[in-house]
C-alpha cells in the first residue's frame, strides 16, 4: 500500500534553443510544472505536460497547479492507494485535467516501483529497453529551410522525420523534403489545423508517400477523420482527438483511426495508456507514444509507455531535450544515434531531479 504524506510542486521555466512553431502557436521558453510527494522513504517524481498558455491542450501550468491543490492532493493523501490504477479510477471523479491527472498517477508508478526494487516499464508490462523514436520538426518560414532543417536530423541518423504542417505551409514544404529525400520515412502533423472542406487536398497528399497524416482535422472530429481515412490511402493518425478509453474505442468502431497516437498525459496516465494500447492491439491498430516539450521526468513516462508491445511505430519521446537548453534529471536522457533511446533500468521511472539542475530554471516551490 501506498500512503502519500507530503507534496510539493516545482513551476519551472526552461529556454528553448531555437523557437518551436506548430500551427497554434510559437514557444521560446518551457514552462512546466512537476510534482514529488513522499511516502516512507520513497520519493516519486510526477509531470503535467502542459505549457505557460493552452496552445495545445486547455490545461496550463497555473491550472495543474489550481487542480492540484483543490482536489488531487487532498484525494491522493486521503486514503493508501494499491496502485496507480486505484487513483486514476478514483480522479474519474472529476472531470478533464487529464494531463494534470497523469503527473499524480506517474509519481504513484514511481513510488510502487521504487517500493518493489522494479522499472516501471517492467511493471508495466514492456518488451523492449530502447525504444525507436524520431526527430518532429516545427513549422519552417520556407521549404528551403525545412529541407535544411531535416537534413541535419538525416544527417544525426534520424530514420523517421515528422515535420509540422499548417494550411499555407504544406504541400510545397512536403514536396520539398520529399524530392529532397526521395526514400526518408516521412510524416506530416497537423495540430488539427484543417477542416472537413480540405479533405480533397489532403488525400491529395497520397503523391508525397507518407508514413501517416497526423491528426489533419479537430480533436472533436471522428466523423471527418473516418470520411479522410475512407478516402486517403495514406494511413489516418489520431493524436488529440484520443482522450479517453471512450473515445478511441469510438475511433475504432468508426475506423476514424488507422493509428492511434497515445500521449501519456492526454490520457491522464499510464494506466490510461495501458489500457488505451491493449483495445488498439486487439483491434490490429499500431500505436506509438507522442511526445511533448517537457522535462525528464515527462520523459521517463512516456518511454516506459514506448516499451508496449503494440507501440510498433517510433516514438516522439526522446526529442524533448533536444529542445532544451537544459535538463533536470540525472542520469540524461539522450538520444543514441539519433534514432533511440534506453530506457533508464532503475527502480521506479528511473530518473530523479537533480536539485541543483533544477534550481536555475525554479519559479516557485509550493508545498501543497
Ligand atoms: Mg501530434
Amino acid at each position: 500500500m501506498i500512503k502519500i504524506e507530503a507534496v510539493t510542486a516545482y513551476r519551472y521555466a526552461i529556454p528553448l534553443r531555437q523557437p518551436f512553431r506548430i500551427s497554434t502557436g510559437e514557444v521560446r521558453e518551457k514552462h512546466g510544472i512537476l510534482f514529488s510527494a513522499r511516502s516512507g522513504d520513497h520519493v516519486g517524481w510526477g509531470e503535467a505536460s502542459v505549457d505557460a498558455v493552452p496552445f495545445y491542450t486547455s490545461e496550463t501550468v497555473e491550472t495543474a497547479l489550481h487542480i492540484a491543490r483543490q482536489v488531487l492532493v487532498p484525494l491522493l493523501k486521503s486514503r493508501s492507494w494499491d496502485g496507480p490504477d486505484g487513483f486514476d479510477q478514483a480522479a474519474e471523479a472529476y472531470r478533464g485535467h487529464r494531463f494534470t491527472k497523469a503527473a499524480f498517477e506517474c509519481l504513484l508508478w514511481d513510488v510502487l516501483g521504487k517500493m518493489r526494487g522494479e522499472p516501471v516499464w517492467r511493471m508495466l508490462g514492456g518488451v523492449r529497453d530502447v525504444v525507436e523514436c524520431g526527430p518532429s520538426i516545427g513549422i519552417k518560414d520556407s521549404p528551403e529551410q525545412l529541407v535544411k532543417a531535416v537534413g541535419e536530423q538525416v544527417s544525426a541518423g534520424a530514420k523517421r522525420i515528422k515535420v509540422k504542417v499548417a494550411p499555407g505551409r504544406d504541400e510545397a514544404f512536403l514536396q520539398a523534403v520529399r524530392e529532397a529525400f526521395p526514400g526518408m520515412v516521412l510524416m506530416a502533423d497537423a495540430n488539427a489545423a484543417y477542416t472537413p472542406e480540405d479533405i480533397a487536398r489532403i488525400v491529395g497528399w497520397d503523391r508525397f508517400n507518407l508514413l501517416m497524416v497526423e491528426q489533419p482535422l479537430a480533436e472533436e472530429d471522428l466523423y471527418y477523420h473516418a470520411e479522410l481515412a475512407r478516402t486517403m490511402t495514406t494511413p489516418v493518425c489520431l493524436d488529440e482527438s484520443i482522450t479517453t478509453g471512450h473515445v478511441c474505442r469510438c475511433a475504432l468502431a468508426m475506423k476514424a483511426a488507422d493509428i492511434v497516437n497515445i500521449k501519456v498525459g492526454r490520457v491522464g496516465g499510464l494506466s490510461a495508456t495501458k489500457r488505451i494500447h491493449d483495445m488498439c492491439q486487439a483491434a490490429g491498430v499500431p500505436v506509438w507514444i507522442g511526445g511533448r516539450i517537457s522535462s525528464g521526468i515527462a520523459e521517463s513516462a512516456r518511454l516506459a509507455a514506448a516499451s508496449l508491445p503494440g507501440a510498433t511505430l517510433p516514438s516522439d519521446a526522446g526529442f524533448a531535450s533536444a529542445y532544451l537548453t537544459g535538463d533536470i534529471v540525472t542520469p540524461p536522457l539522450a538520444v543514441q544515434g539519433g534514432n533511440a533511446m534506453a530506457i533508464p533500468d532503475q527502480p521506479g521511472l528511473g530518473v530523479e531531479v537533480d536539485r541543483d539542475l533544477l534550481e536555475p530554471y525554479l519559479i516557485s516551490e509550493d508545498m501543497l
